[in-house]
């Protein structure tokens, strides 16, 4: 049986072009805000990234025995997963960004479909605005349970945040 190589990155850097919110150092990063380390092919400052977001990001493509197949990664399937982001009612809830203004037709079949397989919740998010000129907020989807998705739609409407 062929041994399963690890996979790498390169040559994704979906998660420091901004497509994930996180600030690094005192730079805001967000759709349209790279990360200001970002070269768009690599990190610039590799040596001094911090370990949180940038060592610790869970990227569901990448993990060890990623339930994802290998057209799933990120700069592909124009999307980012990230696995446990959330807790509905003692079901993981998943959470899935875009790559680029929304999460492409196939992609989103294949979170929804992962979701409904694995008992599983999913949030995802599109942009609000143009390429370039994306807002900072993004539009927040749930796909699951009705009383999921009302529960999500409240927790939106009384500032939910994502990213904790
Ligand atoms: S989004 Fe995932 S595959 Fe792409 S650079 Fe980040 S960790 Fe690597
Ligand atoms: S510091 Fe480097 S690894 Fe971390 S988000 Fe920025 S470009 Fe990516």
């Amino acid at each position: 049986m062929a041994k399963k190589l690890a996979r790498l990155c390169q040559p994704c850097t979906a998660c420091c072009d901004g497509w994930v919110k996180m600030k690094i150092g005192s730079a805001d990063v967000y759709p349209s805000h790279p990360c200001p380390h970002s070269t768009g092919k690599g990190c610039a400052d590799y040596a001094n990234r911090p370990s949180d977001p940038c060592d610790h990001f869970n990227c569901a493509w990448i993990i060890k025995d990623s339930p994802l197949p290998d057209w799933m990664k990120p700069s592909n399937a124009k999307a980012i997963l990230m696995l446990n982001k959330r807790e509905w009612q003692g079901f993981p809830v998943d959470v899935a960004v875009p790559v680029g203004k929304r999460i492409p037709p196939r992609t989103l079949k294949w979170l929804q479909t992962f979701a409904e397989k694995n008992s599983r919740l999913l949030i995802y998010t599109e942009q609000i605005g143009e390429k370039g000129q994306f807002e900072k907020q993004q539009t927040v989807i749930a796909y699951g349970t009705e009383q999921f998705q009302l529960d999500v739609q409240r927790s939106q409407q009384a500032g939910m945040n994502l990213w904790q």
